[in-house]
Protein backbone atom coordinates (compact mmCIF):
# COMPACT_ATOMS: atom_id res chain seq x y z
CA UNK A 1 0.00 0.00 0.00
CA UNK A 2 1.24 3.47 -0.79
CA UNK A 3 2.55 5.88 1.99
CA UNK A 4 0.28 8.81 1.02
CA UNK A 5 -3.38 6.35 0.82
CA UNK A 6 -2.14 4.45 4.15
CA UNK A 7 -1.64 7.74 5.31
CA UNK A 8 -5.28 8.72 4.77
CA UNK A 9 -7.05 5.69 5.99
CA UNK A 10 -5.31 5.78 9.76
CA UNK A 11 -6.75 9.58 9.87
CA UNK A 12 -9.86 8.74 8.64
CA UNK A 13 -10.33 5.94 10.53
CA UNK A 14 -9.00 8.24 13.86
CA UNK A 15 -11.16 11.04 13.24
CA UNK A 16 -13.94 8.63 12.68
CA UNK A 17 -13.59 7.00 16.26
CA UNK A 18 -13.01 11.32 17.50
CA UNK A 19 -16.58 11.35 16.13
CA UNK A 20 -17.96 8.71 17.59
CA UNK A 21 -16.62 9.34 21.20
CA UNK A 22 -17.69 12.59 20.78
CA UNK A 23 -21.31 11.75 19.77
CA UNK A 24 -21.31 9.57 22.59
CA UNK A 25 -19.95 12.73 25.24
CA UNK A 26 -22.90 14.49 23.83
CA UNK A 27 -25.42 11.57 24.30
CA UNK A 28 -24.30 11.16 27.90
CA UNK A 29 -24.42 14.94 28.21
CA UNK A 30 -20.44 15.11 29.06
CA UNK A 31 -20.14 17.92 26.31
CA UNK A 32 -22.76 20.52 25.07
CA UNK A 33 -23.33 20.40 20.70
CA UNK A 34 -21.44 23.40 19.96
CA UNK A 35 -17.98 21.96 22.02
CA UNK A 36 -18.78 19.36 20.13
CA UNK A 37 -18.88 20.75 16.51
CA UNK A 38 -15.93 22.58 17.69
CA UNK A 39 -13.95 19.64 18.58
CA UNK A 40 -14.97 18.25 14.89
CA UNK A 41 -13.91 21.52 13.51
CA UNK A 42 -10.58 21.46 15.40
CA UNK A 43 -9.50 17.99 14.56
CA UNK A 44 -10.35 18.78 10.68
CA UNK A 45 -7.95 21.68 10.41
CA UNK A 46 -5.28 19.57 12.65
CA UNK A 47 -5.58 16.90 9.70
CA UNK A 48 -5.10 19.73 7.07
CA UNK A 49 -2.16 21.27 8.64
CA UNK A 50 -0.78 18.20 9.35
CA UNK A 51 -1.29 16.69 5.51
CA UNK A 52 0.50 19.76 4.45
CA UNK A 53 3.36 19.94 6.48
CA UNK A 54 4.31 16.40 5.58
CA UNK A 55 3.79 17.79 2.07
CA UNK A 56 6.52 20.19 2.67
CA UNK A 57 8.81 18.64 4.63
CA UNK A 58 9.24 16.16 1.54
CA UNK A 59 9.28 18.94 -1.15
CA UNK A 60 12.06 20.26 0.88
CA UNK A 61 13.74 17.13 0.80
CA UNK A 62 13.38 17.07 -2.71
CA UNK A 63 11.33 13.69 -2.77
CA UNK A 64 7.93 13.89 -4.83
CA UNK A 65 4.51 13.53 -2.79
CA UNK A 66 1.51 11.69 -3.54
CA UNK A 67 -0.06 13.98 -1.01
CA UNK A 68 -0.45 17.61 -2.47
CA UNK A 69 -2.07 20.25 -0.62
CA UNK A 70 -4.58 21.03 -3.24
CA UNK A 71 -8.04 21.03 -4.17
CA UNK A 72 -7.91 17.31 -3.71
CA UNK A 73 -6.50 17.46 -0.27
CA UNK A 74 -9.47 20.11 0.46
CA UNK A 75 -12.04 17.47 -0.73
CA UNK A 76 -11.13 14.94 1.24
CA UNK A 77 -11.02 16.56 4.17
CA UNK A 78 -14.85 18.59 3.82
CA UNK A 79 -15.91 14.82 2.72
CA UNK A 80 -14.60 13.67 5.89
CA UNK A 81 -16.23 16.58 8.18
CA UNK A 82 -19.24 16.36 6.35
CA UNK A 83 -18.75 11.95 6.93
CA UNK A 84 -18.68 12.90 10.87
CA UNK A 85 -22.18 14.77 10.58
CA UNK A 86 -24.05 11.84 9.42
CA UNK A 87 -22.65 10.75 12.55
CA UNK A 88 -23.08 13.14 15.04
CA UNK A 89 -26.45 14.37 14.24
CA UNK A 90 -28.50 11.75 14.71
CA UNK A 91 -26.56 11.32 18.15
CA UNK A 92 -26.93 15.08 18.74
CA UNK A 93 -31.01 15.29 18.22
CA UNK A 94 -31.95 12.31 19.82
CA UNK A 95 -30.38 13.41 22.73
CA UNK A 96 -31.73 16.72 22.87
CA UNK A 97 -35.16 16.46 21.08
CA UNK A 98 -38.38 17.59 22.92
CA UNK A 99 -40.67 15.84 20.48
CA UNK A 100 -40.40 13.03 17.62
CA UNK A 101 -41.18 15.68 14.96
CA UNK A 102 -37.32 17.45 15.78
CA UNK A 103 -35.97 14.10 15.31
CA UNK A 104 -37.80 13.37 11.96
CA UNK A 105 -36.47 17.09 10.68
CA UNK A 106 -33.17 17.21 12.18
CA UNK A 107 -31.41 14.14 12.42
CA UNK A 108 -30.73 13.36 9.14
CA UNK A 109 -29.13 16.79 8.44
CA UNK A 110 -25.79 15.76 8.42
CA UNK A 111 -26.74 13.43 5.72
CA UNK A 112 -28.90 15.53 3.39
CA UNK A 113 -25.98 18.52 3.27
CA UNK A 114 -23.43 15.36 2.33
CA UNK A 115 -25.70 14.32 -0.42
CA UNK A 116 -27.04 17.65 -2.14
CA UNK A 117 -23.13 18.37 -2.00
CA UNK A 118 -21.97 15.16 -3.42
CA UNK A 119 -24.78 15.09 -6.23
CA UNK A 120 -24.11 18.81 -7.00
CA UNK A 121 -20.06 18.57 -6.86
CA UNK A 122 -19.65 14.70 -7.49
CA UNK A 123 -15.85 15.03 -7.98
CA UNK A 124 -15.56 17.48 -4.93
CA UNK A 125 -16.13 20.94 -4.21
CA UNK A 126 -12.84 22.64 -4.84
CA UNK A 127 -12.09 20.29 -7.67
CA UNK A 128 -12.23 22.23 -10.95
CA UNK A 129 -14.40 21.48 -13.65
CA UNK A 130 -14.16 23.09 -17.10
CA UNK A 131 -16.83 22.48 -20.17
CA UNK A 132 -16.22 20.49 -22.98
CA UNK A 133 -17.19 20.92 -26.55
CA UNK A 134 -18.93 17.48 -26.94
CA UNK A 135 -21.23 16.14 -29.52
CA UNK A 136 -23.92 14.73 -26.56
CA UNK A 137 -27.33 15.40 -25.63
CA UNK A 138 -26.33 16.80 -22.78
CA UNK A 139 -23.20 19.19 -21.27
CA UNK A 140 -19.99 17.02 -20.96
CA UNK A 141 -17.21 18.44 -18.37
CA UNK A 142 -13.82 17.58 -17.52
CA UNK A 143 -12.95 17.74 -13.68
CA UNK A 144 -9.50 18.27 -13.53
CA UNK A 145 -7.55 16.69 -11.45
CA UNK A 146 -3.54 16.84 -10.70
CA UNK A 147 -2.71 13.82 -8.40
CA UNK A 148 -5.81 11.80 -8.45
CA UNK A 149 -5.44 9.01 -11.05
CA UNK A 150 -8.76 7.52 -11.06
CA UNK A 151 -10.05 7.17 -14.25
CA UNK A 152 -13.78 7.78 -14.26
CA UNK A 153 -16.95 9.14 -14.88
CA UNK A 154 -20.05 10.16 -13.58
CA UNK A 155 -23.41 11.52 -14.52
CA UNK A 156 -24.26 14.73 -11.93
CA UNK A 157 -27.89 16.66 -11.37
CA UNK A 158 -31.01 15.32 -11.75
CA UNK A 159 -33.36 17.73 -13.39
CA UNK A 160 -30.51 18.85 -15.54
CA UNK A 161 -28.34 15.96 -15.62
CA UNK A 162 -24.54 16.15 -16.93
CA UNK A 163 -21.77 14.44 -17.94
CA UNK A 164 -18.47 14.64 -15.96
CA UNK A 165 -15.19 12.96 -17.00
CA UNK A 166 -12.50 12.07 -14.92
CA UNK A 167 -8.92 14.06 -16.58
CA UNK A 168 -7.26 10.69 -16.32
CA UNK A 169 -9.50 9.15 -18.62
CA UNK A 170 -8.02 11.12 -21.32
CA UNK A 171 -4.24 10.08 -21.07
CA UNK A 172 -4.99 6.17 -22.09
CA UNK A 173 -8.11 6.15 -24.31
CA UNK A 174 -8.66 6.66 -27.68
CA UNK A 175 -11.27 9.45 -28.99
CA UNK A 176 -13.81 6.56 -29.68
CA UNK A 177 -13.37 4.86 -26.52
CA UNK A 178 -14.30 8.62 -24.54
CA UNK A 179 -17.26 8.11 -26.69
CA UNK A 180 -17.77 4.62 -25.40
CA UNK A 181 -17.44 6.37 -21.83
CA UNK A 182 -19.97 8.96 -22.88
CA UNK A 183 -22.39 7.04 -24.23
CA UNK A 184 -22.59 4.67 -20.56
CA UNK A 185 -23.49 7.89 -18.86
CA UNK A 186 -26.25 8.93 -21.38
CA UNK A 187 -27.41 5.33 -20.84
CA UNK A 188 -27.85 5.88 -17.47
CA UNK A 189 -30.02 9.13 -18.23
CA UNK A 190 -31.65 7.21 -20.95
CA UNK A 191 -32.42 4.61 -18.36
CA UNK A 192 -33.86 7.41 -15.37
CA UNK A 193 -31.08 5.77 -13.14
CA UNK A 194 -30.26 9.48 -11.80
CA UNK A 195 -33.59 9.63 -10.79
CA UNK A 196 -33.99 6.26 -9.58
CA UNK A 197 -30.61 6.96 -7.36
CA UNK A 198 -33.23 9.22 -5.51
CA UNK A 199 -35.27 6.46 -3.95
CA UNK A 200 -31.93 5.26 -2.35
CA UNK A 201 -31.57 8.52 -0.96
CA UNK A 202 -34.64 8.87 0.74
CA UNK A 203 -34.45 4.92 2.33
CA UNK A 204 -31.04 6.08 3.58
CA UNK A 205 -32.63 9.46 5.29
CA UNK A 206 -35.77 7.03 7.05
CA UNK A 207 -33.31 4.50 8.05
CA UNK A 208 -31.19 7.47 9.81
CA UNK A 209 -34.58 8.53 11.33
CA UNK A 210 -35.72 5.43 12.50
CA UNK A 211 -32.51 4.78 14.14
CA UNK A 212 -32.30 8.37 15.82
CA UNK A 213 -36.44 8.39 17.29
CA UNK A 214 -35.00 4.58 19.03
CA UNK A 215 -32.63 6.42 21.03
CA UNK A 216 -35.07 9.26 21.60
CA UNK A 217 -37.69 6.71 22.91
CA UNK A 218 -35.35 4.84 24.74
CA UNK A 219 -34.46 8.05 26.78
CA UNK A 220 -37.78 9.03 27.27
CA UNK A 221 -38.76 5.32 28.36
CA UNK A 222 -41.30 4.96 25.50
CA UNK A 223 -41.40 0.81 24.83
CA UNK A 224 -41.28 1.30 21.37
CA UNK A 225 -37.66 2.31 21.22
CA UNK A 226 -36.68 -1.25 21.02
CA UNK A 227 -38.97 -2.12 18.37
CA UNK A 228 -37.40 0.79 16.07
CA UNK A 229 -34.10 0.02 17.37
CA UNK A 230 -34.62 -3.40 15.57
CA UNK A 231 -36.28 -2.06 12.22
CA UNK A 232 -33.26 -0.07 11.08
CA UNK A 233 -31.28 -2.83 12.15
CA UNK A 234 -32.96 -4.43 9.16
CA UNK A 235 -33.24 -1.99 7.23
CA UNK A 236 -29.70 -1.09 7.21
CA UNK A 237 -28.95 -5.38 6.68
CA UNK A 238 -31.11 -5.65 3.93
CA UNK A 239 -31.46 -2.29 2.47
CA UNK A 240 -27.86 -2.57 0.84
CA UNK A 241 -28.11 -6.15 -0.40
CA UNK A 242 -31.45 -5.06 -2.49
CA UNK A 243 -30.28 -1.73 -4.52
CA UNK A 244 -26.31 -3.31 -4.74
CA UNK A 245 -28.36 -6.16 -6.99
CA UNK A 246 -30.48 -3.02 -8.08
CA UNK A 247 -27.02 -0.87 -9.23
CA UNK A 248 -25.38 -3.86 -10.62
CA UNK A 249 -28.47 -4.14 -13.01
CA UNK A 250 -28.17 0.05 -14.08
CA UNK A 251 -24.71 -0.84 -14.94
CA UNK A 252 -25.36 -3.73 -17.17
CA UNK A 253 -28.34 -1.95 -18.77
CA UNK A 254 -26.07 1.35 -19.41
CA UNK A 255 -23.38 -0.87 -21.00
CA UNK A 256 -25.69 -2.55 -23.22
CA UNK A 257 -27.23 1.08 -24.33
CA UNK A 258 -22.97 2.29 -25.10
CA UNK A 259 -22.27 -0.78 -26.51
CA UNK A 260 -25.03 -0.70 -29.12
CA UNK A 261 -23.91 3.31 -29.91
CA UNK A 262 -19.96 2.82 -30.45
CA UNK A 263 -19.97 -1.23 -31.14
CA UNK A 264 -19.01 -3.48 -29.03
CA UNK A 265 -15.75 -3.80 -30.08
CA UNK A 266 -14.79 -0.68 -29.10
CA UNK A 267 -17.07 -0.64 -25.56
CA UNK A 268 -15.35 -3.03 -24.77
CA UNK A 269 -11.75 -2.74 -25.46
CA UNK A 270 -12.61 0.77 -23.08
CA UNK A 271 -13.88 -1.55 -20.42
CA UNK A 272 -10.67 -3.61 -20.35
CA UNK A 273 -8.59 -0.27 -20.14
CA UNK A 274 -10.62 1.06 -17.47
CA UNK A 275 -9.89 -2.06 -15.43
CA UNK A 276 -6.04 -1.62 -15.90
CA UNK A 277 -5.25 1.76 -15.64
CA UNK A 278 -7.96 1.66 -11.70
CA UNK A 279 -5.66 -1.58 -11.34
CA UNK A 280 -9.53 -3.46 -10.89
CA UNK A 281 -8.80 -7.72 -11.90
CA UNK A 282 -10.87 -8.19 -14.18
CA UNK A 283 -13.07 -10.53 -12.05
CA UNK A 284 -13.36 -8.06 -9.29
CA UNK A 285 -16.95 -6.53 -8.79
CA UNK A 286 -17.97 -3.50 -5.96
CA UNK A 287 -21.20 -3.46 -4.36
CA UNK A 288 -22.71 -1.18 -7.59
CA UNK A 289 -20.57 -2.25 -9.83
CA UNK A 290 -20.44 -6.07 -11.37
CA UNK A 291 -17.22 -7.35 -12.17
CA UNK A 292 -15.33 -6.25 -15.69
CA UNK A 293 -15.39 -9.73 -17.05
CA UNK A 294 -19.47 -10.25 -16.23
CA UNK A 295 -19.54 -7.06 -17.98
CA UNK A 296 -17.88 -8.33 -21.20
CA UNK A 297 -19.83 -11.11 -21.56
CA UNK A 298 -23.39 -9.48 -20.35
CA UNK A 299 -22.33 -6.93 -23.43
CA UNK A 300 -21.18 -10.21 -26.37
CA UNK A 301 -24.31 -11.90 -25.20
CA UNK A 302 -26.98 -9.29 -25.59
CA UNK A 303 -25.71 -6.58 -27.80
CA UNK A 304 -26.37 -8.38 -31.32
CA UNK A 305 -25.64 -5.77 -33.96
CA UNK A 306 -24.02 -2.41 -33.62
CA UNK A 307 -25.93 0.60 -34.40
CA UNK A 308 -22.98 2.04 -35.50
ZN1 LIG B 1 -22.21 3.40 -14.87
Amino acid sequence: MKKAKFFFLVFSSLFLIITLSTGLAVFFSLLGILSALLILIISDVALAVFASSAYYRQLYRGELSEILLSSELLDIILSLFLSQLVILFPLIVSTKARSPLDVIFLAPLGLISCLILSLKFPPGLFTKIEPLSYPAPYKVYVAKFEKIKEANAVVSGIFKPRIILFSPLFEFLNDDEVKAVVAHEIGHIANKDHIKLLFGLIISIIGIEILALSIYYELVGDGVGGTLFLLSMLLAFFFPLLSSYYWRRMELKADLYASRVVGKETYISALRKLAEHNLLPLDWGSEDHPSIERRIEYVLKNCKNSEY
